[in-house]
């Protein structure tokens, strides 16, 4: 396997980052293991990191906004998390990431879609888009599949 450094978002590594205060651990996926064991992974909350705190309302994008549930607009905290999450890969000359699936940071391809009620739309989180956009392959914890395909080659 390659041994290169790959982000990854911190609720996934057991970490109480969400909104609610848990996580979604994911650590004891055989995958994730491996690259624990090999000191490969970097986490990071980018909405912790962006400065806003846990537990927090729940956010969902809505017209390329980060808005909660309250109807507050985070967008700013969220950008940061994003600049913290991209410098964060050029420091480690990260190429591969993590993210968790449907998040309005982390989510990539399909996201919630602004309503709060549990539905979705294509679309990628504020991090993930930044990331992509500066050439950072993004994949959810549901394509581990295809990252350690990538990384075994
Ligand atoms: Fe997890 Fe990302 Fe949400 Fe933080 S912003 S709780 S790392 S999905």
């Amino acid at each position: 396997m390659k041994k290169e450094k790959i982000l990854i978002s911190s609720c996934l590594l057991g970490e109480n980052v969400k909104y609610d205060g848990g996580n979604n651990d994911i650590t004891q996926e055989p995958f994730i293991q491996k690259l624990l064991k090999e000191d490969l992974l970097v986490g990071i909350c980018p909405e912790v990191e962006g400065g806003l705190p846990t537990p927090r309302i729940p956010v969902e994008i809505i017209n390329n906004k980060a808005i909660n549930q309250a109807g507050e607009d985070k967008t700013l905290f969220f950008k940061e998390g994003a600049k913290k999450a991209l410098a964060l890969c050029e420091e480690h000359h990260i190429k591969y990431a993590i993210l968790k699936f449907r998040s309005p940071s982390c989510g990539s391809n399909v996201i919630y879609d602004g309503t709060f009620s549990h539905t979705f739309r294509q679309g990628d989180g504020i991090t993930a888009k930044v990331l992509k956009e500066h050439g950072i392959e993004v994949f959810s914890e549901k394509e581990l599949d295809k990252l350690e395909k990538i990384l075994a080659n």
